[in-house]
Parts: C-alpha cells; sequence; structure tokens
C-alpha cells in the first residue's frame, strides 16, 4: 500500500527532540545522499527545512534497498519513528537533535541531474540559474528570500488594513502615466494603430480614487518601465502604493514609518526608534552630498569656502571667484592611507568628472599642527591653516579630501568619497539600521544639456505654500529660472542607509496650480489634455487634498533579507538583457498574431 503523502505529519524543519518516539510521515526532495556500507543517511528536503533519515538494513531490509536507490532530488516519501542522535547531535541544524528512523519509504518522483548543486553558496552564472529557477528556489536562500517577502507583504497588508486603508487594483493595460520612463506598449487588436500603455505606476489612478471619496487607499502593485537595466532595477517591480485624501505630508509620514517599523520588527526584530529623523533636501545635499543620506556613519562633509577665498591656489580660487563652492571630508585616521589608496581614489573620482583630488594630511611637528603632502605647500598660511581646521575640526593623523567647483558636482565628487572610503575603511557598522525622511524637495530640477526644466517628482507634486508665490500664479509669465529653482514641493522619501526606499508628493488639486505648472514644464494645454485630460477633468469636480507615497517593495525586501541583487528576492526576475532565461519571453510571435494586431507591415519594411 502507497504511503498516504498528504496525510504528512511535519515539514522537514520541524522535528526535535520532544517527538522522540513518534512516528511520523515525511515527504520531500533527497538534499545529500550517503551510503555508510550498512547504514544509508538522507537529508530529507522540503520547505521547512531539513530531518536527516537513517535506514538500517537489518531492522527495514525493504526500505533500505529502496534507500540505496535514490539520486539527489528524487522526491520521496517516508514513515518511521523520530529517534535522538545521541551523541551525533548536529547543532547546525534546528532538526539536528533528531534524526527519522525510516521503516517505510515511497520513491515518488525521479530526478535529472540539477545542471549545478542545490546548495546554500555556488558559484554559477546567473543566466543558468534562472533558466532553471523552480531548481534554484529549492537552495535555502532563494526559499528564505520568498518567505522574507511574504512575510513583509503580509505585515504590510495588516498595517493598512488595521489603519482604514481600502485595498484597491488599478489597471493593467492603460494609458501612458507620468514617471518620465519609456512605457511597455500592448498593441490593441481591436483598433490597429492604437496601444495601451503597461503602468508605470498607479499615479493617476490612486488620485482618481481619492477624488472619488474613497478616502484612504493602498495597493501593492506591480509597475513597469521600460528603462536600461541596472543592479537594482527591474523591467517590471513591485511597489506599496499609498494614497490619502485630507492630509499635510506629516500624515502620510507618520503611517509609513509606523509600516515599516512594524515590517523591520517583523524581518528582522529590528526596533526601530520613531519619529524617523526628517532631514531637508539642501542639508542631506550639503552634509552627506546627496538626498539619500547614509546616517550610520559621520564624516560629515564640511564647508570651507571661506578658506579657499583665503588662498592664491588656483584650483580652489578659480571656482568660488565664480560662484561655486570649496568643501572637504575628514577621514578620521586617514593620514595612514598609502599613497597607492590615494592615487586609486584619484583615479576613479577623475571617473566620474572631478578634475582630480586634492588632499592633505594632517600630522603635529614640534606641538604644532601641520599639513603634509598633496597640495599643503598651497596652505602653508599660517591664517588658512587656522581656519581650515576650525571649519574641519581636523585632528593630527586624519586626512583630509577636498573638493571645489560648482555645488552640484562638490556635492556629488564629496557623496560619492564619503560613501566608497567609510566602506573600504570599514566604518560603516554592521547590522544598523539607519532610517530617515528627507524633506522639502525642490520643485524643479534643470537638465543643462536640454536647458529645460524637468518636475524633480511628477508633474502633480504641490509646491510647499510658502512657495507658491514664485510660480506667479494668474500671469501667463514663466518665471525665471533662478526663481523656479527655489520653489520646494510637499515632496518627501524615505531612506534608509543610505538608499531610497520610496517616495511621494501631496498632490496639486487646484487646477489653476497644475495649468501653470504644465506651463512651466513646456507642456501645451493641448499636450496637457491628450495625456490626462481624465485627471484634469476630474479635479475640477471637487478634488479633495491628496497625496501619497510608493515605497519600493523588492528592495525593502532586499535589504531586510541581505541579498544583494533585487533578482534574488523575485520568483520569476528577467536578466540584465530584459529576458527571462526560463520562459525566454521576450519571444517571436507568427505572421498571424502580427496581421491580426496590424502590425505585420512592420515585418515588411
Ligand atoms: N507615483 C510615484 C512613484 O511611483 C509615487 C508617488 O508619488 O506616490 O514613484
Amino acid at each position: 500500500m502507497a504511503l498516504p503523502y498528504n496525510e504528512r505529519t511535519h515539514d522537514c524543519g520541524a522535528l526535535r527532540a520532544a517527538n522522540v518516539g513518534q512516528s511520523v510521515l515525511l515527504a520531500g526532495w533527497v538534499d545529500n545522499f550517503r551510503d555508510l556500507g550498512g547504514m544509508v543517511f538522507i537529508d530529507l528536503r522540503d520547505r521547512g527545512g531539513i530531518t536527516q533519515l537513517r535506514f538500517d538494513p537489518t531492522t527495514d531490509p525493504k526500505a533500505h534497498e529502496v534507500a540505496r536507490g535514490l539520486r539527489s532530488e528524487y522526491v520521496i516519501c517516508v514513515r518511521g519513528e523520530v529517534v535522538h542522535r545521541g551523541d551525533k547531535v548536529n547543532a547546525n541544524l534546528p532538526t539536528g537533535e533528531i534524526e527519522v528512523k525510516v521503516h517505510e519509504i515511497d520513491l515518488l518522483s525521479k530526478s535529472k541531474t540539477p545542471p549545478f548543486q542545490i546548495a546554500d553558496d555556488i558559484e554559477t552564472n546567473e543566466d543558468l540559474r534562472l533558466e532553471t529557477r523552480y531548481l534554484d528556489i529549492r537552495r535555502t536562500p532563494m526559499r528564505r528570500a520568498l518567505m522574507l517577502r511574504h512575510r513583509i507583504t503580509k505585515t504590510i497588508r495588516d498595517y493598512f488594513d488595521r489603519n482604514g486603508f481600502l485595498d484597491i487594483e488599478t489597471p493593467i493595460l492603460t494609458k501612458s502615466t507620468p514617471e518620465g520612463a519609456r512605457d511597455y506598449l500592448v498593441p490593441s487588436r481591436l483598433q490597429h494603430g492604437s496601444f495601451y500603455a503597461l503602468p508605470q505606476s498607479p499615479q493617476l489612478f490612486k488620485q482618481l480614487l481619492m477624488i472619488a471619496g474613497l478616502d484612504k487607499y493602498m495597493q501593492i502593485a506591480r509597475c513597469f518601465r521600460d528603462e536600461d537595466l541596472r543592479a537594482d532595477r527591474q523591467p517590471e517591480f513591485t511597489q506599496v502604493d499609498v494614497e490619502m485624501a485630507f492630509i499635510q505630508p506629516e500624515n502620510i509620514m507618520q503611517h509609513i514609518e509606523r509600516c515599516l517599523s512594524e515590517v523591520a520588527d517583523a524581518a528582522r526584530g529590528i526596533d526601530v526608534k520613531l519619529p524617523l529623523p526628517r532631514i531637508s533636501y539642501a542639508d542631506a545635499m550639503e552634509k552627506y552630498g546627496r538626498d539619500a543620506p547614509d546616517l550610520r556613519y559621520e564624516m560629515t562633509i564640511k564647508d570651507v569656502t571661506a578658506a579657499a577665498k583665503m588662498t592664491d591656489f588656483k584650483v580652489f580660487r578659480e571656482p568660488v571667484d565664480a560662484g561655486g563652492v570649496a568643501r572637504c571630508i575628514v577621514v578620521p585616521g586617514g593620514a595612514e592611507m598609502t599613497r597607492k589608496e590615494t592615487d586609486g581614489l584619484t583615479e576613479e573620482i577623475k571617473g566620474i568628472g572631478a578634475g582630480g583630488l586634492p588632499l592633505v594630511k594632517v600630522a603635529e611637528e614640534g606641538g604644532k599642527v601641520v599639513f603634509q603632502t598633496g597640495i599643503a605647500k598651497f596652505l602653508e598660511n599660517e591664517a588658512v591653516k587656522a581656519e581650515l581646521l576650525r571649519a574641519t575640526g581636523a585632528k593630527p593623523g586624519d586626512l583630509i579630501l577636498f573638493a571645489a567647483g560648482t555645488e552640484a558636482n562638490v556635492c556629488k565628487h564629496l557623496g560619492w568619497l564619503r560613501s566608497t572610503v567609510a566602506e573600504r575603511r570599514g566604518m560603516i557598522p554592521k547590522d544598523t539600521w539607519s532610517f530617515c525622511w528627507v524633506v522639502d524637495f525642490p520643485m524643479f530640477g534643470y537638465d543643462e544639456e536640454t536647458k529645460a526644466v524637468f518636475p524633480m517628482h511628477h508633474p502633480f507634486t504641490s509646491p510647499k505654500d510658502e512657495d507658491v508665490h514664485l510660480m506667479q500664479l494668474g500671469s501667463d509669465t514663466i518665471p525665471p529660472k533662478e526663481d523656479l529653482l527655489k520653489i520646494r514641493a510637499k515632496a518627501y522619501d524615505v531612506v534608509l542607509n543610505g538608499i531610497e526606499l520610496g517616495g511621494g508628493s501631496i498632490r496639486i488639486h487646484r487646477s489653476d496650480v497644475q495649468s501653470k505648472v504644465f506651463r512651466i514644464l513646456g507642456l501645451t494645454e493641448e499636450d496637457a489634455r491628450k495625456k490626462f485630460q481624465f485627471l484634469l477633468e476630474a479635479l475640477q469636480y471637487g478634488a479633495p487634498p491628496h497625496g501619497g507615497i510608493a515605497l519600493g517593495l523588492d528592495r525593502m525586501v532586499m535589504l531586510f533579507g541581505g541579498f544583494s541583487s533585487i533578482r534574488d528576492v523575485i520568483a520569476f526576475p528577467k536578466n540584465a538583457r530584459a529576458a527571462c532565461p526560463l520562459t525566454e519571453a521576450p519571444s517571436e510571435v507568427t505572421n498571424e498574431q502580427l496581421k491580426e494586431l496590424g502590425l505585420d507591415r512592420l515585418h515588411e519594411g
């Protein structure tokens, strides 16, 4: 009689010493097989973990005979008795105190030899792993990632449900949404030449739901952006999408930080202190060189423009005289860094556009603080030195790394240096979870190449009340660039360990403000109408003040799980060429299909 595999008593991670003496029924995959002459040992694996099975030829010859024929990844069901391992306890395994002495076994399914070993650490090219992802997911880290992802999404849904948010699905076949990336298009069969766009975010729909009066919305939403892929990008990704009516930024931020603290606790037992620190965009750029500051370590950027103005050193003087800034970071104990290390940094920083890397080492000579090497000879003047030491707080043994130029470039270069040096010198504490909010983002950015302003968040983001006057509402004039760049938005990002987890904003709910923003962005009424007519129309039917946010779920799971790629936390991800090696998507389609879609002409051309 076959064993009733549908009546498993435990999963393979469940048994402990307390179960000794029980008869159990387990099923799973052969993880490891050892035939020790007489005795056969098998590690049986399922999603719960691993249990050691023992097959004894003297007491259970039939089962032992079957066991001898097993190979890796065969699927079996066994019935046996839980016994203590005595002095052979494996402390590395949760089930390591016991083993199951098998009396009966059924072979349920055989397996070909897998193309790579089902082990925790493997060095296999990722495409091969993705080609047989179902085998890859049998590995413990991958299984854990998906289980963690479930835990996190469940925690998020529970949080929002408890707080009165409605989980509402928005369309996948839709119209272009305004996140600024390239759309994935789907041709319409019924209207040749027309296309749906896959949503880059549910942005417009969640705003419509607020206008519809639903007040609090959330969705764990799939989004699609056809961008060139980077390590942490996927063409389709998941975001925790939220929108609320009748709120100020603080209300959204409070909900999100409470939700995140529950997630951090559920995922890793991390105790997040609330409220999270709030940093303005301007401060973040000035002190950390980035709008996603890493607060796990100090080494903040110091301004030395005053000292630079006191020197004749061209590398400092020219940029500051032209209205730029001189800033630096002080590397504690950095004077010990070798020439090779600092030369390496110089080469790398040139690679991101810096002219070089001016530096000095701080030392003590005859009771006096002195600068050595690098640009020391340009900073010998006592007043300059005193001002530099005052502004930086540098001490003997430190290394000062400078950048001078436009504020944007200096931020970029010192932001890069700060994180690179911290990483290389082991200054980043392990197991530290440092969250913060970055607020008061500029409303517009400026693209030097196209000489045009662009929305820093998206065109529906509201300016701060105190800056609205800079938009010159009620007049047709486009305000000068200097004024536009001063306007701050009601936009906020939440950051973890220097990585942006998500961002959002309060939206414009007044149609005059919205029209003006479109004009500033160079969108004609006609363009705006074509793209967002339905939203503009809806805004005229009693739109409540509203706002929201979106958090990158994949990234969140990656960070909490300690993974290095978001592909590791997605069951079936795309590779760097935006392809799926498992299904071979994207793939060719038949001429018939193209004809139906009215796309057959493409083939002729
Ligand atoms: N739609 C924005 C995004 O996807 C988030 C938001 O503003 O709520 O980034």
